[in-house]
């Protein structure tokens, strides 16, 4: 069972509802499952559990194709078949090279050179990483190297490498409604999706419902900072009848825990509950056994 954990803009505590659910399924009701950070361009899960050791690295490699000047034609066919525009040929001046940010491996060009003058090498684009703490439960996060622009495939690397096994598992998407976060909800069970009731928690949240809806893929919001802001997201929901899941209030002492890293520590008794209350609605809906 695969529950991800989506927002359409950062800032809205996606990752709070993440590590909460993982948390409480953990160490409260004893639901072994594994938390995965897919937000790779800056994973930070693993820092909330303290007492979690890295156990595993695995480089993340990207086929990228490079053009031989020495046998190239420059007839222009593979960037022809190029459908990410990664490729310039330019005959007269006897130019023709790949950019690799736009490349998304696709090996099509090797496939249209008749002249054999594409070959492909290697690339670390990232790591995969793996975490346990002494209790034996699992956090996975993927970590873009710097430089790189291939989010996607250090996601789907990740993904491939999840257990078969039946569990839970909880996405960590990244913010926003781009590729990498279509390749982390894609084969979801479920979606929570995280907002805040300010104008702006709004706007992301309709681009976030038309995209799960595009997906085909059951959701539930979380409300954060439900005390704040305006009825707007209220309305916008009821006339959407989308179910709301959960609403946690705003707590200053809560933002400051989060700030230290320290989400489980003097926790309020209303975000306790507010997450408890998720956990329940999330098992009544059959995804939690
Ligand atoms: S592998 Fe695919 S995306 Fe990359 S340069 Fe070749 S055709 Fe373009
Ligand atoms: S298809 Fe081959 S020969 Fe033609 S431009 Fe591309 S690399 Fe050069």
């Amino acid at each position: 069972m695969k529950i991800a954990v989506a927002s359409g803009k950062g800032g809205t505590g996606k990752t709070t509802v993440a590590v909460n659910l993982y948390h409480s399924l953990n160490r409260e009701s004893s639901k072994q499952a594994l938390l995965v950070d897919c937000d790779v361009e800056e994973p930070n899960d693993v820092l909330f559990f303290t007492d979690s050791q890295e156990t595993e690295e695995t480089i993340v490699y990207q086929e990228i194709p490079s053009i031989d000047a020495s046998r190239c034609t420059f007839c222009r066919l593979c960037a022809e078949y190029c459908e990410f525009n990664a490729i310039v040929v330019i005959p007269p001046a006897g130019f023709a090279e790949i950019n690799p940010n736009l490349c998304h491996s696709c090996g099509a060009c090797e496939v249209a050179c008749e002249s054999e003058a594409i070959w492909v090498r290697d690339e670390p684009i990232g790591t995969r990483k793996s975490f346990r703490d002494e209790a034996g439960n699992e956090i996975l996060e993927g970590r873009l190297k710097i430089g790189s622009a291939m989010q996607t495939m250090v996601i789907r690397s990740l993904k491939n490498s999840l257990p078969k096994e039946p569990g839970i598992i909880i996405l960590d998407a990244p913010p926003g409604t781009s590729c990498p976060v279509v390749e982390t909800l894609s084969d979801a069970d479920y979606i929570l999706l995280v907002t805040e009731p300010t104008p702006f928690g709004l706007h992301d949240l309709q681009m976030m419902v038309e995209l799960v809806r595009k997906l085909e893929i059951p959701f539930g919001v979380v409300i954060n900072k439900a005390s704040l802001g305006d009825r707007e997201i209220y309305h916008y929901l009821e006339k959407e009848q989308a179910e709301i899941l959960g609403e946690i209030p705003f707590s200053k002492n809560y933002a400051s825990q989060y700030a230290r890293g320290d989400l489980f520590g003097a926790t309020p008794q209303e975000i306790t509950e507010s997450h408890a209350q998720i956990v329940k609605k999330l098992s009544e809906k059959g995804l939690i056994p």
